[in-house]
């Protein structure tokens, strides 16, 4: 990570934290390590994001419904599933420094380094040949750039094949051929490369003899899957239709650094869509314009997104994406769209014993649906918004401010109620307008402090509209409505307060 990158994530966790979006887990015995618990304003932000994404899915897609599975389930699913054999990740030690990585994530690293360079061939280029510019030519015909595209081709081709063939010590030695050094010791003073599963076990049971292995789930997926027919016959589904599901997954991630980017202990927001097999790949293509469709709506840059198709597969997919996101660190995942084939399904019927077919009333045949999903991280997602929001005004009179844009239907408060003086009256006009508010918005009242701090603290917290109540409130029944990233305000009567708010908190998708 760059330094002024690294400062950037510095400040947004303190800020984070000074503004009651998320602390440390255990704080008070120096945390636990990759864990977070979310304040009073990042629950809400955390709901707020949850729901539009239940919305967007649920509710505007008549052919998909929701799900509530257990975090525990029986240990079989985690064997057919995969998770027992193959949910490892390839990790490396520094002898130097004593630091823990992940050997794809080292790669992956040091590919993204190859692509800035790449990016900076390109900026140059553009700057130079202006509107005749053809960046697919340029990417083609340019030695230094074919050269590295070559390079990453190759970097990604071993690495894959390493990995698939079990081949960990050609791992370590492609590390050294390229020669990565630890980011902490600048050596490259390498151990093994060994795997490690990422499941946190547990015993169930009350004796130790009869206890049974079980696992806190990785993935929220497995139990749509276990259900999908449960689902299917009790609501009627017909093909093509979709389950969703929003919980806790949990995986004992080793390299965690990146704040809430990766958590022991996070939430996943899935959706599986179960269709006839052949007809995947339409899909496919219609969740990822749709999952994009869901991002822009937002309202953040798409210049912060971009796609990262996988060259390796997953053992169950047959076509893979992600939709990355810039965070301070660089272009990372946000959300993964799979198409997992009937590979989970099949896994199931052959570990269960149990039938999972679905019968299509129309051409009378019984057949295993294929599926695709679309996986998204509800942290990461908040650590998007989160980072994108984050900003350092200067003003125009000199003073600076820090303000955090969150898409304003998103914000944990709408609307903070600030009565001008505590006297003449004020307040109790000021309660008023914020006894009729709170009912449809999340709304704060506050008539501590000079008017301009009170501003800057919402401002800081995130508060896209301040109502402002001042002597000539009690004239006319009028207010100002301050606006969070414009800093504008407008006079508007209270009786259309509830209105105007309501048009601007909503979003147009
Ligand atoms: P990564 O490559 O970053 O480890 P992944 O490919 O293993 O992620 P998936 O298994 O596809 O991730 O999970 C779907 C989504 O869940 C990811 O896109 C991400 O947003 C989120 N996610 C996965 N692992 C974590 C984690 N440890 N902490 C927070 N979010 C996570």
């Amino acid at each position: 990570m760059q330094n002024n990158s690294e400062d950037l994530l510095k400040k947004i966790i303190a800020h984070a934290k000074e503004y009651g979006y998320i602390f440390q887990s255990s704080e008070i015995y120096d945390g636990l390590s990759a864990v977070y618990d979310y304040g009073q304003n990042g629950v809400e932000l955390k709901n707020n994001i949850r729901n539009y994404w239940w919305q967007s899915m649920v509710q505007y897609h008549e052919n998909i419904v929701g799900l509530d599975a257990a975090i525990l389930m029986h240990p079989t699913v985690w064997k057919a599933s995969g998770h027992v054999d193959a949910f490892n990740d390839p990790l490396i030690d520094n002898k130097d420094s004593k630091k823990r990585y992940r050997a794809d994530v080292l790669i992956e690293d040091y590919i993204q380094k190859i692509e800035k360079k790449i990016d900076k061939e390109i900026t140059k280029a553009q700057k130079r040949f202006g509107d005749a510019f053809d960046e697919k030519q340029f990417r083609q015909t340019h030695p230094r750039v074919v050269e590295n595209l070559k390079k990453i081709s190759e970097i990604n081709k071993r690495f894959n094949q390493s990995l698939e063939s079990g081949d960990l010590a050609d791992v370590k030695k492609l590390i050294e051929t390229l020669n990565i050094v630890c980011p902490v010791s600048g050596t490259c003073n390498w151990t093994d490369v060994r795997q490690f599963n990422l499941m946190f076990s547990t015993q169930m049971g009350s004796l130790s003899s009869d206890a049974q292995t079980i696992y806190m789930r990785p993935e929220t997926a497995q139990g749509i899957f276990v259900n999908y027919l449960n689902v299917q016959k009790t609501a009627r589904m017909k093909l093509p239709f979709g389950i969703a599901q929003t919980g806790k997954a949990f995986r004992n991630e080793i390299v965690a650094r990146q704040f809430i980017f990766r958590m022991k202990e996070f939430e996943q927001m899935e959706m599986q869509f179960f269709v006839k097999p052949g007809q995947e790949m339409e899909w496919y293509d219609y969740w990822k314009n749709e999952r994009m469709r869901w991002h822009l709506s937002l309202g953040l840059p798409s210049e912060k997104y971009r796609w990262h198709n996988h060259e390796k597969l997953a053992h169950y997919a047959n076509a893979a994406t992600d939709i990355e996101f810039l965070f301070p660190f660089g272009f990372k995942e946000l959300e993964g769209i799979h198409s997992r084939t009937d590979f989970d399904l099949n896994a199931h019927i052959k570990h269960s014993g149990k039938k999972l077919h679905y019968f299509d009333p129309e051409t009378k045949e019984s057949f295993v649906p294929y599926v695709v999903e679309t996986s998204i991280g509800l942290d990461r997602m908040f650590m998007a918004i989160l980072c994108h929001a984050y900003k350092e005004e200067q003003l125009k009179d000199g003073s600076t401010r820090t303000v955090l844009s969150i898409p304003a239907p998103l914000a944990p408060y709408k609307v903070a109620v600030l009565p001008l003086l505590k006297k003449d009256g004020l307040s109790e006009k000021g309660r008023e307008v914020f006894n009729s508010l709170k009912k449809h918005f999340m709304c704060q009242y506050e008539e501590k402090d000079a008017i301009g701090r009170r501003y800057r603290r919402n401002d800081a917290v995130g508060t896209p509209y301040c109502v402002t109540i001042d002597h000539q409130t009690l004239e006319d029944e009028t207010v100002t409505l301050r606006d969070r990233d414009t800093m504008a305000q407008e006079r508007i009567s209270i009786q259309e307060l509830i209105a105007k708010l309501r048009e601007v908190l909503s979003f147009s998708s």
